[in-house]
């Protein structure tokens, strides 16, 4: 039984408030819920809903998490226990440090990134290890769709049907559309920032980079989905995999988008609003990003407008009983549906329901153990029956191709 702080009132935060109100309703696994953000009436939005849909209440409250003392005030005032991080990669660190702080366990679904350099890596974060472990208190990164699942699946791939696995292919697809010229279906300025930086993969030892989305391969998803271009990118979840996927040979990670989207990304590019870099306008300081960012729609809009299926799996290939196997598991997730339950597209849905699952499971202390975890490193187990249980069914298939 947990006092839970929910941090973001974003389209993620949204199904996560939704699906602790659920898992509470169902297993009593937390007590009190309290969703913050900077905004309250964001906040106050999300409560409603979730009062609408569900008939549960969650506290709305207003914080600035990149303000350690009042976010640590908030906490104190809550008696909060467990905080789920929902809200942007810049404000990891300082949560975690309120958690240290206020003696609470931590569940997030993206790695610190600093805003001034688009860096995908957990060195931040994972050196905070020994505080958490000597504080007595579980952190837990990465507890959304990817990473998240796709580390999980892997765990479970590797507990039930490989001795070793030598490739492993991380394949994200959204096949839904929304209809709108340009549009991100996650936070605008992590999306671009992500999207726009250089690939990486993991071959024999070591990371080989490329250009961004200059390397792509055609993949035919299962399920009625079919074939569609995957550009090869860096994601975060790869570098914990590689060191805990025993006999590991190569990790890639690929995504689809349209034709559309990497035009649209291109022009914005070549004229500079995708940089980082500081410019100077009309006398005031602006992060073009930033800039075009607030100008993009919010993702949480888009819910209502989404159609199609996203389909985000794990292709792996290695040896079982002697012998070579190649296994794909796999969630497919309906924009509709999702929409229909929650009032959010699937992104936000398959980002929101695995970040519940691992705050229920640290919650419950099923997933309990001092010190900063990636998601490989628990017993995959309860987490893929909770995945089933709470909306995102998920299938494994051996595949016979070379
Ligand atoms: P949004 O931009 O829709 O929402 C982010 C929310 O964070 C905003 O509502 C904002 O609300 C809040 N926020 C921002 N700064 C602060 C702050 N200083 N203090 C408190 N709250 C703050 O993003 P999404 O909901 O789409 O994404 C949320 C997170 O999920 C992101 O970190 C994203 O990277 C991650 N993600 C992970 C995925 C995965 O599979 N692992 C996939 C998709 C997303 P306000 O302005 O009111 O403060």
């Amino acid at each position: 039984m947990a006092n839970l702080l929910i941090i973001g009132a974003g389209g993620v935060g949204n199904v996560v408030a939704c699906k602790c109100a659920e898992a509470a309703k169902r297993t009593g696994v937390f007590t009190n819920i309290t969703l913050a953000s900077r905004t309250l009436a964001r906040c106050e939005k999300i409560c409603a809903n979730v009062r609408n849909r569900l008939g549960y209440e969650i506290r709305p409250a207003r914080v600035d998490a990149d303000n350690t003392p009042e976010l640590c005030a908030l906490i104190r005032e809550l008696k909060a226990d467990t905080v789920c991080n929902v809200a942007l990669p810049y404000q990891d660190l300082n949560i975690m440090n309120a958690c240290l702080e206020c003696g609470c366990n931590y569940i997030d679904t993206a790695n610190y990134e600093p805003p001034e350099t688009p860096r995908f890596e957990y060195s931040w974060q994972w050196a905070y290890a020994d505080r958490f472990r000597e504080a007595g208190l579980t952190a837990l990164l990465g507890s959304g769709f990817d990473p998240g699942v796709t580390n999980v699946f892997a765990a479970w791939i590797m507990k039930h049907k490989l001795d070793e696995v030598q490739v492993l292919d991380i394949i994200d697809c959204n096949a839904g559309s929304h209809g709108q010229p340009f549009a991100t279906n996650f936070s605008p300025e992590i999306n671009i920032r992500e999207v726009t930086a250089k690939g990486r993969y993991w071959e024999h030892g070591e990371w080989v980079e490329t250009d961004p989305l200059s390397w792509s391969m055609d993949y035919d998803f299962p399920e009625g989905i079919g074939n569609r271009k995957c550009y090869l990118m860096y994601h975060e979840e790869l570098e914990s995999l590689v060191l805990h996927l025993k006999g590991i040979e190569r990790a890639r990670f690929w995504m689809t988008f349209s034709d559309s989207y990497l035009n649209y990304l291109h022009v914005l590019g070549s004229i500079g609003l995708t940089s980082v870099q500081p410019v100077n306008f009309e006398g005031r300081e602006i992060i073009p990003l930033k800039f075009l960012a607030s100008l993009l729609p919010d993702p949480a809009s888009l819910g209502p407008l989404t159609k199609g299926r996203t389909c985000i799996g794990d292709r792996m290939k290695g040896i079982a009983g002697g012998n070579p196997k190649t296994f794909f598991i796999y969630n497919i997730c309906d924009h509709e549906k999702c929409f229909e339950e929650t009032g959010a597209q699937a992104i936000s849905y398959t980002t929101g329901v695995p970040a519940m699952i691992g705050s229920m499971l640290v919650a419950s202390g099923a997933w309990q153990k001092p010190g900063v975890w990636n998601m490989e490193q628990f017993d995959p187990d309860p987490f893929m029956e909770s995945l089933g249980a709470y909306g995102l069914p998920w299938s494994c298939v051996e595949l016979h191709d070379k």
